[in-house]
């Protein structure tokens, strides 16, 4: 599955990048047509993606062009990430060895330490065994205290969902 977010969304779309999903979020590329909102039902249809919005007009637009669209209701992130699994066919599990780049939407790679020595600092090294780096952006992920908060947020989703 491959979405595209709209600019209120963004919060979701590192979640669900985190959970694997490929996601575009509508301000990390440039305007294609006179409206944030045309350049968005574009790219949904050049690239076969799922638009997820907090706007009921542009989910409308999207589905007067039979263009698959989620209006999510909710501000919370945890409730939108059940939302979205509840509408497809697939869960949108955050597995953290199958994440993509939450800034980027790259591709992440797990590497040994040897492989980060020099790029992040030495007491890392000394704590952790594995780190993830994104093949696009080159930004390095290790299993830190942030990894604490999404292993929370991820358990969060879980009971929801049921
Ligand atoms: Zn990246």
């Amino acid at each position: 599955m491959k979405f595209i977010v709209d600019s209120m969304l963004g919060k979701l779309a590192r979640w669900l990048r985190l959970a694997g999903q490929d996601v575009i979020y509508a301000n990390d590329f440039p305007p294609t047509a006179e409206s944030q909102d045309e350049s968005l039902l574009l790219r949904a249809k050049e690239d076969y993606r799922i638009l997820l919005t907090r706007d009921l007009e542009l989910h409308r637009q999207a589905i007067s062009r039979r263009l698959k669209s989620i209006y999510l209701e909710d501000d919370d992130v945890v409730n939108q990430l059940v939302e979205v699994s509840n509408h497809c066919e697939e869960d949108v599990r955050i597995d953290l060895t199958d994440s993509r780049c939450p800034v980027c939407n790259g591709e992440l790679n797990q590497v040994g330490k040897e492989e980060v020595s020099g790029r992040v600092p030495e007491n890392l090294l000394e704590e952790h065994e594995d780190f993830w780096i994104c093949m696009d952006c080159g930004k390095i992920y290790w299993p830190g205290t942030h990894w604490e908060t999404i292993a929370k947020i991820a358990e969060e989703y879980e009971e929801k969902l049921g």
